[in-house]
């Protein structure tokens, strides 16, 4: 059978993964994944394991920025010792009001997409500079986009339309949530155990909650922006819009450039607020439980506002899903920080949420609920780049 070699990318405001899978004949056999890591910093790493998972390259080059780390992914793919992709899938985070479902790319499509940069800033530059880079590296290769956002299309006009002058509405300003190829991977891979009533809770470096009723979102954390919604690794999450004009107007004693103003507070609010801003140390739970074994009080207070927040919204979705029936931790905390899933659940026994302590003590895939839970609780890892893949192969057969 001939192979049907497909190239994902999957790029973060940091990172840049990418992954090629054999997709023959409904295939799903991963040959090679690689990453290019550290973007922005003089301690990159630049990998690639081959499909026996073995290494191929592990280097620790200079990023100083995306431009340098996509050069060594493209040479890598460019050697000869890969095949050349019939097709690339490109994870984006938000295209904007007008383009809101997976779809081929075209330098029209960019361009589109490149206008709501306000609305993933830390996030559209580097997709969107990858995907022209990959036309002009494979310019005969079909290029298609998935969208986070095209998960969240469900959510009812109630939740999404925000409460402002209708001029900034018709500017596309709305809540469309993010994390949603994560959550359809989820979907996926729960396949006939999808429950009427989901909760699952991304928690990585960026963290948002969504509440799903028969597969379908109705209801996520984050907003605009994936500043929005619970508190993560470096960003506000929600909060009272008092609390930026405030930071913005001492800002503004020192520069009277309104932009270089905007673009400071967005550092405030995106880079150095959430549990690095409130624990003065880390933005990495591994390092704040270490802080917090160590007696660290502001360590401890970073997390129990994480933990807080996340109560909060699985509590909200409770009322808004009509109770519960399943609650999913996934991300890298969610897969592996066993004392916020314990945390989380400690206080939502009125729920109907009861943890089995030994089964919570995995790391990755497993059911961590007690016996007698009404809710069933379990960790799911998100497979993203498969999601991006099934997209693709469908889009390349329907196209
Ligand atoms: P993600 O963005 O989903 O890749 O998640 C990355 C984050 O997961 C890291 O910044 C850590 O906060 C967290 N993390 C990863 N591994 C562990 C671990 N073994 N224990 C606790 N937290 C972890």
């Amino acid at each position: 059978m001939p192979s049907l070699p497909v190239l994902v990318l999957n790029s973060g405001s940091s990172s840049i993964k990418f992954s090629v899978y054999d997709a023959a004949g409904g295939a799903r056999t991963k040959r090679l994944e690689g990453a290019a890591d550290g973007i922005g910093t003089n301690q990159g790493k630049f990998w690639i394991r081959n499909g026996n998972g073995e290494k191929t390259a592990d280097k620790s080059p200079d990023l100083p920025s995306r431009v340098e780390a996509f050069a060594l992914i493209a040479e890598a793919l460019n050697s000869g010792d890969f095949p050349i992709p019939a097709a690339v899938g490109h994870r984006m985070v938000c295209g904007g009001p007008t383009v809101q479902h997976n779809q081929r790319i075209t330098p029209e499509l960019i361009d589109k997409m490149e206008r709501y940069v306000a609305f993933a800033p830390l996030h559209t530059p580097i997709a969107v500079y990858i995907m022209r880079e990959t036309l002009k590296l494979f310019p005969d290769v079909p290029n298609f986009v998935c969208l986070d956002t095209y998960f969240h299309r469900t959510i009812p006009e109630v939740a999404s339309h925000l409460p402002i002058p209708g001029e900034y509405s018709a500017m596309g300003v709305r809540r469309y949530g993010f994390h949603g190829i994560s959550y359809e991977s989820i979907i996926y891979q729960l396949g006939d155990e999808v429950p009427e009533r989901l909760v699952v809770a991304h928690l990585g470096n960026g963290a948002s909650i969504s509440a799903i009723r028969n597969g379908a979102c109705i209801d996520t954390s984050m907003g605009l922006t994936p500043t929005g919604g619970i508190i993560s690794a470096t960003r506000t999450g929600d909060i009272d819009p008092g609390v930026l004009l405030f930071i913005l107007r001492e800002i503004a004693k020192s520069t009277s450039d309104a932009n270089a103003a905007a673009d400071k507070l967005e550092t405030v609010a995106s880079k150095r607020a959430g549990l690095l801003g409130m624990s003065a140390l880390s933005n990495d739970m591994r390092n704040l439980r270490e802080a917090i074994a160590q007696g660290n009080t502001k360590a401890r207070l970073a997390v129990d506002k994480f933990v807080w927040t996340i109560q909060k919204w699985i509590g909200s979705y409770f009322a808004e899903l009509g109770g519960l029936d399943m609650l999913v931790f996934t991300g890298g905390i969610g897969e592996n920080d066993i004392a916020t899933r314990a945390e989380v659940c400690s206080s939502l026994g009125a729920l109907g949420i009861r943890l089995d302590m030994e089964r919570n003590n995995i790391r990755g895939e497993g059911i961590i609920s007690a016996e007698d839970s009404r809710v069933v609780v379990r960790v799911v890892p998100p497979a993203e780049d498969l999601m991006i893949l099934n997209h693709v192969v469908r889009m390349l057969t329907t196209s």
